[in-house]
């Protein structure tokens, strides 16, 4: 296994064209999920060679913002064509360290590549105005230019197409960027340096550290030539780093904890409902910002609702993430395990009744049964908190309006799903949920083409579609006097 992907498994940095260690040689062990053991080490850097790396970064960035957007499309384009010819390898290593099964694995690097080409061809469209002026002898010009240097930091849940959907419109807007991946999964990204050299970016253009993500994060928050900070990860560092870069006034997108409500009223099909319950709940294990955290369910379906789901989330095959027909890999990490269990006991301490699952899986480890619990009611710990686990609590409710209240009763606002047939009340529900991301009898619904991002704690700034080039860029305005017109 670890032959096929070897290439792509780099225990270095990549900083201004080079691979290199820390300063001090520390290095960070990097466990497979599934096995509890080490693969491999990345390097412990902080804040020097950060430093180091945003200045190959603002060096590289002068002559990267003056190519053209047609040859940054060219480069950009055998990017996405390198990760795709290595979709399989590519696959496999972020199974590795992330420990999801490798259809999701494959999926999510076909969502890397996607990203990537999506914003070779947005990055050619970047235009500006030529607006008519209130003065005969002057004209208005409103320009698009490159913010400089970015730092991007992002996840251990999705190590790979993270960090596309921002170095694609990054590197395609002309600016130049610093990654910093998460400890746990860091190869998935130090793979896309290992294929951004190969594709001929030039030097500087991509830097990615490992390390520290405190000293490293304080170093791209506080450094002046870093203009733009784009996060995916908790809200709670988050506001961190939102903190930080008001230092220096940077911009700053951020993808945060999302809270996602899933509701089935009672003229919703249910076994279509159900199909999107599985999808939007399960994937990755429940280990996503837009997995399902709370299911309410109308009064005149609910018992059909939960036997149905009871039913699918016990047909889930639990196990190791390579092998055939795996369905729920194990969860990042102890840690993770046990918020899970904690939530549970909480719940069932509170009435809930738990009707499938429930524990630990006999794998061991940090394997975990995929859990259904009944009953569920507003005081308990979900209402509030990200599971990012593999549980379903289904409240009930009774009246329209009640179901909308109780799902926008939380301070996230990213993703949510509602099933029903009728056309009026599909419109008033989308109206009252306070989500940026909506899917109205779909469970899974990110793609490219569309801008993901979430409204208030949940986020600031899109990703995808052609507004997620936008935080990249900087507006100018040129007025042009004196044309003696
Ligand atoms: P999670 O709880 O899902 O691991 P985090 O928000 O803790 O989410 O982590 C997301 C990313 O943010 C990771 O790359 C992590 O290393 C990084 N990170 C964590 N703490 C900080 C910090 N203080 N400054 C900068 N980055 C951080």
């Amino acid at each position: 296994m670890l032959k096929k992907t070897s290439h792509f498994m780099r225990e270095a940095n990549f900083i201004g064209g080079a691979w290199v260690e820390a300063d001090s040689g520390a290095t960070i062990e990097v466990v497979n999920p599934a096995t509890r053991q080490t693969i491999g080490t990345v390097p412990k850097c902080g804040r020097a060679e950060t430093r180091r790396a945003i200045e190959a970064a603002e060096e590289a960035f002068h002559s990267w913002k003056k190519t053209s957007a047609n040859d940054r499309a060219k480069l950009l384009r055998k990017l996405h064509d390198a990760i795709l010819d290595n979709q399989e390898a590519l696959a496999e290593l972020l199974v590795m360290e992330q420990g999801k099964p490798l259809a999701e694995a494959r999926a999510e690097v076909g969502m890397s590549a996607a990203y990537v080409l999506w914003y070779a061809e947005e990055g050619r469209r970047v235009y500006g105005d030529v607006v008519p002026s209130p003065w005969a002898d002057r004209r208005i010009l409103v320009t698009k230019e490159p913010v400089g240097v970015i730092g991007a930091i992002t996840p251990w849940n999705f190590p790979s197409s993270m960090l596309a959907r921002k170095i694609g419109p990054a590197l395609a807007a002309g600016c130049t960027a610093v990654a910093k991946p998460a400890s746990q999964t860091p190869y998935s990204g130090l793979a896309l340096g290992v294929l951004a050299e190969e594709a001929g970016f030039p030097a500087g253009v991509v830097n990615i550290v490992t390390g520290s993500a405190s000293e490293i994060g304080d170093e791209l928050t506080e450094n002046p030539l870093v203009r733009k900070i784009t996060f995916t990860g908790s809200t709670e560092v988050g506001k961190v780093l939102i903190q930080k870069s008001a230092g220096t006034v940077k911009k700053v997108s951020m993808e945060l904890g999302g809270n996602a409500p899933f509701l089935v009223f009672d003229d919703a099909g249910v076994e279509r409902a159900v199909e999107g319950a599985v999808a939007a709940k399960y994937r990755n294990s429940g280990q996503t910002c837009v997995c399902t955290n709370r299911f309410f369910v109308q009064e005149g379906i609910y018992d059909r609702f939960v036997e149905k789901l009871v039913e699918a989330t016990n047909r889930l095959k639990v196990g190791s993430g390579l092998e055939d027909g795996t369905q729920q890999g194990p969860l990042i990490d102890e840690k993770a395990v046990e918020k899970v269990e904690e939530l549970i006991a909480d719940a069932a301490e509170k009435g809930g009744k738990v009707v499938a699952g429930g524990k630990r899986h006999s794998l061991g480890g940090t394997f975990f049964e995929p859990t259904v619990i009944a009953e569920a009611s507003p005081e308990m710990r979900f209402m509030q908190e990200e599971i990012f686990g593999p549980v379903s609590p289904i409240f009930r409710f009774h009246e329209e309006e009640e179901a909308v209240k109780l799902a926008n009763d939380t301070a996230f606002g990213l993703a949510c799903y509602f099933y029903t047939a009728d056309l009026g009340r599909a419109f008033r529900v989308m109206e009252g949920l306070k989500y940026g991301l909506i899917g109205v009898n779909e469970g899974i619904i990110t793609t490219v083409e569309a801008p993901f991002g979430g409204l208030k704690e949940s986020g600031l700034g899109k990703e995808g579609g052609h507004q997620g080039i936008e935080d990249y860029l900087d507006t100018k305005y040129v007025c042009i006097g004196g044309l003696g017109l």
